[in-house]
């Protein structure tokens, strides 16, 4: 149980100006150049963040390659990295309601979920990718006799890690800890709007037994920071998560400079289906409403499409309501809270503009739809469903990445699949059945990374996670990971 009065405490703690993390040291931006640091809770200025120019990401690039190549940390023992990882996720548990808080404080994520898919969620990916450091093993090829062909598996070199403000630390683990693990250098770009949680993380890192170089911290703006990564002749392997716009750019930053491979996750419009046979409704719907509501619907695989088989609609949407309805939208730092802020001001803007385009598009406003708690100063939103939706509009179409469901009904099996499987995405999906030859039939017919059968979401540390389609490529978690950071080399040897 999370302790009120510590997290009152450490909310109130002032945040200090944040540098970058260059070669094991805070330094300035070139130029002294800072950007602010809103919270969304209530539109405050936490503090302020170092806004990277292209020499400075350079600068981190350079660092990270220097210490990839005079093998301080990739000429380590693997036995000697693991425990280096191991101590970095003791302290991420030791501190892990101040990792949360100061997260929440910046991207508005309310606590209860913060701390276990924040905090603990990233001490976990840590400890599981350090495990595996002394358990990889190279091939010996079935060759003739003759000859002896051995595959060895080599880290990258340098990585660039761009990562989204939703979960920073969760999906910042899921890419620092396999590309750590394997020996390579990183030069991780937070989001924006939530850097300071995982510049904290990067620290204990180096509190931890990191060598300098080896994770190296750029804040700043996409267009700048991120891109100059992305355009880098000495940046080996990119991994992005965010949004599918600036995935496109990415692939076009390694077309125009040297062809680093890019590893892109791109959410998705993640249908959850409810047959109706499934055998609890209540259950289903109450599944369902946290599916697409908790943290705002700022979720990659939020369940954000719900297709419900006709004869259950009704009694479907009453309880999918009811349940809605006791969530609480509120301040993410008071316990109470089952929804926190949304992330910033111009995410709410494109959520509130959903709303007014699936309104204009016919959608029947079922719940929801308007801005609260204005008085706050901070960023919230009602929990918004659509019923009715029109299967080929925008709100079927694109991801919102905000509270808002789109419900659309459905007759048949073969029409649930074609339904789900109509968008450009694939990344995850729900199906709710009481027929276990139904279930295995959906998971195999659906196109997409992840299908959750009688529940939503919560896969952990040891399942891969990817998209397929539009939604993107290359695996977070589980030991796959490991393939986006190293290379396999052939030695081909004649005996
Ligand atoms: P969202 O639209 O949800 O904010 P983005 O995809 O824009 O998601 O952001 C994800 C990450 O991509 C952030 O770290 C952001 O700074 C970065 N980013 C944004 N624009 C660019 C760009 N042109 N090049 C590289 N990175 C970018």
């Amino acid at each position: 149980m999370l302790d009120p009065q510590k997290i009152a405490q450490l909310r109130a703690q002032p945040v200090a100006p944040q540098q970058l993390l260059i070669d094991g040291a805070a330094q300035p931006a070139e130029g002294g150049a800072v950007m602010e640091c809103q919270s969304p809770i209530d539109g405050s200025v936490l503090t302020t963040l170092a806004r990277a120019s292209a020499a400075d990401v350079d600068r981190a690039i350079a660092s990270g390659r220097m210490a990839f190549e005079d093998g301080r940390w990739s000429g380590m023992p693997p036995a000697a990295r693991k425990a280096v990882m191991h101590r970095w996720a003791n302290l991420v548990e030791a501190n892990a309601l101040e990792l949360a808080v100061l997260g929440v404080r910046d991207n508005g994520t309310e606590i209860n979920m913060a701390i276990k898919a924040e905090a603990f969620s990233a001490a976990a990916t840590l400890r599981y990718y350090a495990e595996s450091i002394d358990k990889l093993y190279g091939e010996i090829a079935p060759t003739d006799a003759s000859v002896l062909g051995l595959v060895h598996h080599e880290p990258v070199g340098v990585v660039g890690a761009i990562v989204p403000w939703n979960f920073p630390l969760m999906i910042g683990a899921w890419k620092l800890g396999p590309a750590l693990a394997l020996g390579n250098s990183v030069v991780l770009k937070p989001a924006e709007t939530a850097s300071l949680s995982l510049l904290r993380l990067a620290e204990l890192g180096h509190e931890a037994g990191l060598p300098p170089g080896v994770l190296n911290v750029v804040t700043g703006q996409g267009a700048v920071a991120g891109r100059a990564l992305g355009l880098s002749m000495d940046v080996d392997v990119l991994v992005f998560t965010g949004s599918g716009p600036v995935g496109r750019k990415l692939l076009e930053y390694s077309a125009a400079s040297n062809l680093k491979r890019v590893y892109l996750e791109l959410g998705g419009k993640s249908p959850n289906i409810v047959f109706a046979d499934t055998a609890d409704i209540d259950q289903a719907a109450q599944v369902a409403a946290g599916g697409i509501f908790r943290n705002s619907g700022q979720v990659c695989v939020a369940g954000s499409r719900l297709l419900v088989q006709s004869q259950i609609k009704e009694a479907f949407l009453e309880a999918l309501s009811r349940h809605t309805k006791a969530m609480q939208v509120g301040d993410p730092l008071e316990l109470s809270s089952h929804i926190g802020a949304v992330n910033s001001a111009r995410q709410l803007q494109q959520n509130l503009r959903f709303v007014d385009q699936a309104v204009a598009e016919g959608a029947k406003l079922w719940l929801g739809g308007k801005q609260i708690l204005q008085d706050s100063g901070g960023f919230y939103m009602e929990p918004t469903i659509f019923a009715d939706v029109d299967p080929q509009s925008a709100l079927a179409q694109q991801e919102v990445f905000g509270p808002v469901l789109a419900v659309t009904s459905f007759e048949t099996e073969d029409e649930a699949i074609a339904l789900a499987n109509g968008t450009p995405y694939g990344l995850a999906a729900g199906v709710w059945t009481r027929d276990l030859s139904r279930a295995h039939r959906m998971v195999r017919a659906l196109r997409a990374g992840v299908v959750h059968v009688n529940t939503y979401g919560g896969p952990d540390v040891t399942v891969p996670l990817g998209g397929f389609g539009q939604s993107g490529n290359g695996h977070d978690k589980s030991l796959h990971a490991f393939d986006k950071y190293r290379n396999l080399k052939t030695a081909w040897i004649a005996l």
